[in-house]
C-alpha cells in the first residue's frame, strides 16, 4: 500500500499506523471494538507514559503493511501474568507496534502511532477516538475532560464519579 490518499480512495476506512523508524507498519479498516486511554499499571510501566490510547479491532481487521515476510522484521513476546497477549515490536527501533489477544481474538493498537495529517491530527479522528479513560484508579494525573471514568473496563466496570 503507498500513501493514506491512494489508500484513502481505494479502501474507504483504511487506518494506517507504524514504528518509531517506519520499518513496520499495519492497517486497521472498519470500526474499533474498544477506543479508550488507558491508565493501567501494564500500560505505564510498557510505554513509560501516564496513560496511552488504546484501540481494539477485531482480528480480520488488522494487517501488517511491511514487505514480507512480515515477521523478519518483527519480534514477540508476553509477559508471565498475561500469556494470552503477544506483543509485537520492530526488531530496528524497538518500538512495540501491535499486540494480539488469543482469548478475545482481538488486535490492539495505540492511537499515536496512526498517520498524521499536515498539521498533526491523527486521519479519520471521529472513527478511532478515544470514548472513554479506563483503569483510571491508577492514574498518574487526572484528566478534566468529559468522557467517562471507569475502575476497569467501559461499561463493564464501576464508572468513578469524580466530585
Ligand atoms: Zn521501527
Ligand atoms: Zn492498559
Amino acid at each position: 500500500m503507498s500513501h493514506s490518499e491512494d489508500a484513502g480512495s481505494e479502501f474507504g476506512d483504511v487506518i494506517q499506523g507504524s514504528c518509531y523508524c517506519g520499518g513496520v507498519s499495519y492497517a486497521v479498516t472498519g470500526d474499533p471494538v474498544l477506543s479508550a486511554f488507558c491508565h493501567c499499571t501494564n500500560c505505564q510501566r510498557l510505554t513509560g507514559c501516564p496513560f496511552v490510547h488504546t484501540i481494539h479491532y477485531d482480528w480480520p481487521e488488522f494487517a501488517w503493511t511491511h514487505p514480507e515476510p512480515y515477521i523478519s522484521r518483527l519480534n514477540s513476546y508476553s509477559i508471565p501474568s498475561k500469556p494470552w497477549k503477544i506483543r509485537y515490536r520492530c526488531t530496528k527501533c524497538g518500538c512495540t507496534v501491535a499486540s494480539h489477544n488469543s482469548r478475545t481474538n482481538h488486535w490492539s493498537v495505540w492511537g499515536a502511532q496512526l498517520e498524521r495529517d499536515e498539521s498533526g491530527k491523527i486521519l479519520n479522528w471521529e472513527k478511532v477516538k478515544p470514548t472513554a479513560h479506563i483503569f483510571y484508579e491508577t492514574r498518574m494525573l487526572d484528566v478534566n475532560d468529559t468522557l467517562g471514568k471507569w475502575e476497569g473496563y467501559e461499561d463493564k466496570s464501576e464508572r468513578i464519579v469524580l466530585q
